[in-house]
């Protein structure tokens, strides 16, 4: 009673097989189930295409954000920002020589 030695060989068997599985599959990767949460779920932004998690992230953007981007761009080169503060931080730091060019031919004209 207990020792059954078919019962033995199936368990051996079993502990391999699952072995072989376990190893095949972190080979492979497991599928995700897709579907049923609402993990993964963006709301995108139709002028810009950034995503957000939350439709209330996505609508303060498009309010206070995305529309002012538009409006605060570096007239000399890539650099974007939605605060006045920042763009002009950044034109006195990266663009100071031209910054300062313009602003003495607008004194002198
Ligand atoms: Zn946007
Ligand atoms: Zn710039």
């Amino acid at each position: 009673m207990g020792s059954d030695p078919e019962c033995r060989l199936t368990c051996q068997y079993a502990v391999e097989y699952g072995a072989k599985v376990k190893s095949f599959l972190s080979r492979v990767g497991v599928p995700r189930p897709v579907g049923g949460s609402n993990e993964g779920k963006e709301f995108a932004c139709a002028a810009c295409g950034r995503t957000y998690r939350h439709q209330s992230s996505l609508r303060s953007h498009m309010r206070y954000e995305c529309g002012r981007d538009r409006h605060l761009a570096c007239q000399y080169c890539q650099y974007r920002t939605h605060q006045k503060s920042n763009l002009k931080a950044h034109v006195i730091r990266m663009h100071v020589a031209e910054y300062r060019s313009r602003k003495a031919s607008l004194n002198t004209d």
